[in-house]
C-alpha cells in the first residue's frame, strides 16, 4: 500500500481535468493506498471540494499569495516543503508545461528516477509497468522504477476522469510554506481575446494546416470548430505561413493533444506533426492528395478540396 501525492493544477482559479486523470492514475498505483490531492495556489482551498468529488482521500494546501501563479522557483519550494511533511511513496502531476518544468527539478532534489509523459499503468508480474511514448509516438517503451519510490508525470487525456461521487469528503490540511528568492516576478499575463475550448484537454480538435491558403481559410476552422464545441490546433505549417498563432501548433515542437476526435484538414502528416496527434482516438483526415500521409494514421479519409468540404459539414452540423 502506497501513499501518492497528486498536484491539482489550476488555471484561471479552475483545476484542470488532469488533476482529476492523475487521480485515476495513482489508485492504479497506491494499490489500495491513500491518495492524497495537493493544491499549490492562492485562495484555492474552495477547490478541495471538486478533488474529493472525484476521489482523492485527503487534500493537502498550501496557500500563499507567492502561488497565485506558477513560478519555478515558488512552487517547487512550497511542492518540496509538502512532502518533507507527508513523506509520500510517490508523486504524480500531469504532463503540462507546469509538469515539464516542475517535476525534473523536483525530482533532482529528491535523487529519485522520473519516468515522464506516462500514457498506461499495467501490473505485470507484481509489478507496476509504465508505458510513454518514444520517437515521436512511432513505438512505446515500458519502464519501472528500480526502488519503491515513484514519480511520474501522465500525458493529459488519456487516464479516463474518476466517477464523480459528490457525497464524498475528506480531510483538508494546510500547510505553511517559507518561500523565499523567487527569481521570476510575472507582471502580466496577456490574454487572447478569445481563448476557446483548452487544446491540450479538448475531446475535439479541428486542426489545420498549409492547405487552408491564408488567414481567412484558417478562419473557416473556428465555425466548424464552434458547432463541433471543439479546440482549434494546427500544423506548424500554418504557424509558421503566419495563418494562426504559435499557441495552435500540435506536434513534436508544439502541443501533444489526445481527443477523442481529431479532423486534420490540409495537413500533409509530416511525421512531427503526427508525434503531436497520432494518439487521439479517432482521426479524420481532409486532404486533396490521396498520397498524403496522414492518412496513414486516419480512421476516416475524405479525399477532395477543404474549400468544398468544409461548408458542407458547417452546413449538415446547423442542421442538427
Ligand atoms: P504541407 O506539408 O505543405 O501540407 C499541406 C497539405 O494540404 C498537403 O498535403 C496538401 O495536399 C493539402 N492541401 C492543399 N490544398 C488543399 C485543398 N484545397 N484541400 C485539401 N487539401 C489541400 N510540424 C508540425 O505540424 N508540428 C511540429 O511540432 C513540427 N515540428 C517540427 C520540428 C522540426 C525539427 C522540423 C524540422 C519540422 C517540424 N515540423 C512540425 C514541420 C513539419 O516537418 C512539416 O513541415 C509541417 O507539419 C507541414 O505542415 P502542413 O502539413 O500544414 O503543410
Amino acid at each position: 500500500m502506497k501513499k501518492i501525492l497528486v498536484i491539482g493544477e489550476i488555471k484561471d482559479q479552475e483545476l484542470r481535468n488532469v488533476s482529476f486523470e492523475v487521480i485515476t492514475a495513482a489508485r492504479k498505483a497506491a494499490n489500495g493506498g491513500e491518495v492524497v490531492s495537493v493544491l499549490l495556489g492562492n485562495e484555492c482551498e474552495e477547490m478541495a471540494g471538486q478533488l474529493f468529488d472525484h476521489g482523492a482521500d485527503r487534500v493537502v494546501i498550501v496557500d500563499h499569495p507567492d502561488l497565485n501563479r506558477y513560478t519555478t522557483d515558488a512552487y517547487k519550494q512550497a511542492l518540496l516543503q509538502v512532502i518533507e511533511k507527508e513523506e509520500p511513496n510517490g508523486i504524480m502531476m500531469g504532463h503540462t508545461s507546469i509538469g515539464k518544468d516542475l517535476a525534473p527539478r523536483v525530482a533532482t532534489k529528491l535523487d529519485s528516477g522520473l519516468i515522464s509523459d506516462v500514457i498506461a499503468i499495467e501490473e505485470e508480474d507484481e509489478e507496476l509497468v509504465y508505458t510513454t511514448p518514444i520517437y515521436s509516438g512511432k513505438a512505446f517503451e515500458k519502464r519501472t522504477f528500480e526502488d519503491d519510490f515513484i514519480f511520474i508525470t501522465i500525458r493529459p487525456n488519456n487516464f479516463e476522469l474518476p466517477e464523480v461521487d459528490n457525497s464524498r469528503s475528506g480531510e483538508v490540511i494546510k500547510y505553511d510554506a517559507e518561500i523565499k528568492d523567487i527569481r521570476t516576478i510575472i507582471k502580466n499575463v496577456a490574454k487572447k481575446a478569445s481563448e476557446g475550448v483548452d487544446l491540450s484537454e479538448a475531446k475535439v480538435v479541428v486542426a489545420g494546416g498549409r492547405g487552408l491558403k491564408d488567414a481567412d481559410g484558417f478562419n473557416s476552422l473556428y465555425e466548424l470548430a464552434d458547432l463541433l464545441g471543439a479546440a482549434v490546433g494546427a500544423s506548424r505549417g500554418a504557424c509558421d505561413a503566419d495563418f494562426c498563432d504559435y499557441s495552435l501548433q500540435i506536434g513534436q515542437t508544439g502541443k501533444v493533444v489526445t481527443p477523442d476526435l481529431y479532423i486534420a484538414v490540409g495537413i500533409s502528416g509530416a511525421i512531427q506533426h503526427l508525434a503531436g496527434m497520432s494518439n487521439s482516438k479517432v482521426i479524420i483526415a481532409i486532404n486533396k492528395d490521396p498520397e498524403a500521409d496522414i492518412f496513414g494514421v486516419a480512421d476516416y479519409g475524405i479525399v477532395g478540396d477543404l474549400f468544398e468540404i468544409i461548408p458542407i459539414l458547417i452546413e449538415e452540423l446547423k442542421e442538427l
